[in-house]
């Protein structure tokens, strides 16, 4: 190795030492993520109606290659309608631990319905608490099942440690 060598390689090092450092404060601060990233999912609802949009088909289940999405429909009442469709997803179930993030279930659902987010934040202790039913997956339902226990707890807001980011399959799901 010359002289020359070494040199340019300090310059390298010199050079990095007065750019801005790349490191995030994570969980202090809130990470950026890219809009294609698949995250945990969400089951949508249209915005004018409030009416949920999973029509219980079970397409989704029937694509999931890890076998991790359990739907059961019922029959909608007509004058109390849960879904925009003949029937609702009575029981629907994702067990996180089996997803492979893949995104077939949104892929295969003909009313986007369910889509994969952004929340990447699904570590916990129990088998049953990676079973993410209607309660959990429901749009505007911030946070893992361990979020929102931690923050019930401490009678706080659930802090997760991701901004919005738009997509637009996305629709009226906020991180913030
Ligand atoms: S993302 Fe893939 S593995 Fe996960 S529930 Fe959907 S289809 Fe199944
Ligand atoms: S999420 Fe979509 S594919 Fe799955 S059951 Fe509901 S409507 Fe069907």
């Amino acid at each position: 190795m010359s002289v020359l060598d070494i040199a340019k390689g300090m310059g390298v090092t010199l050079g990095h030492l007065f750019k801005k450092p790349v490191t995030v404060l994570y969980p202090e601060e809130k990470v950026d993520i890219k809009p294609r990233f698949r995250g945990r999912h969400h089951l949508l609802k249209h915005p004018d109606s409030d009416l949920e949009k999973c029509i219980g088909c079970s397409l989704c289940a029937a694509a999931c290659p890890a076998y991790a999405i359990y739907v059961e429909a019922e029959e909608n009442d007509p004058n109390d309608p849960t879904s925009a469709g003949e029937r609702y997803a009575k029981i629907y179930e994702i067990n996180m631990l089996r997803c492979i993030f893949c995104g077939l279930c949104e892929e295969a659902c003909p009313t986007g319905a369910i889509v994969l987010g952004h929340e990447f934040e699904l570590a916990d202790f129990r088998y049953q608490d990676f079973i993410y039913g209607k309660d959990e997956l429901m749009v505007g339902v911030k946070g893992s099942k361990w979020q929102r226990r931690e923050a019930a707890k401490k009678n706080k807001e659930v802090n997760i440690g991701v901004k919005s980011v738009p997509r637009k399959e996305l629709e009226g799901v906020n991180y913030d």
